[in-house]
């Protein structure tokens, strides 16, 4: 057992049987001495490709409730529309007090929905999604 050519014929026969043979070549010293193929813990090549990111233009708003996409729930949630006092209420009251009517024509811009815009809000988190603005 003092060249590798001494080995016992393992071609076409059985394996020669435990404690016959020559020892295991190198049982545990064959580490690649200096060159580590594993990655570093942290994964460099994320799943996210490079290049321009897609991304979906805003939906427009409209005064009612509707399907939007909430990037703080990821998901599609319907909207939760919320009146806000608007540039229109402010100008449909002013044009109502230049008008003349002082008898609290100017007020109802203010109650109306039809003049304040419409905040629309995710139903899940809360979190403002977008405006429908009269103006
Ligand atoms: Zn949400």
């Amino acid at each position: 057992m003092d060249s590798k050519s001494g080995y016992p014929d393992l071609s076409g026969s059985a394996p020669p049987p435990s404690g016959f043979g020559p020892p295991p070549p190198y049982p545990m010293d064959n580490h690649h001495p200096m060159s580590h193929h594993h990655p570093p813990p942290g994964m460099q090549y994320a799943p996210v490709a490079p290049g321009p990111q897609i991304i979906a233009p805003p939906p427009s708003f409209g005064a009612y409730p509707q399907n939007a996409f909430c990037a703080h729930c990821n998901q599609i949630v319907t909207t939760r529309t919320d009146f806000k006092v608007g540039v229109l209420t402010w100008l449909a009251s002013a044009g109502c007090c230049l008008i003349g009517c002082f008898a609290g024509c100017c007020l109802i811009p203010c109650c109306t929905d039809f003049t304040r815009d419409v905040e629309h809000a995710c139903t899940k988190c809360g979190r403002r999604l977008g405006i429908y603005k009269r103006l």
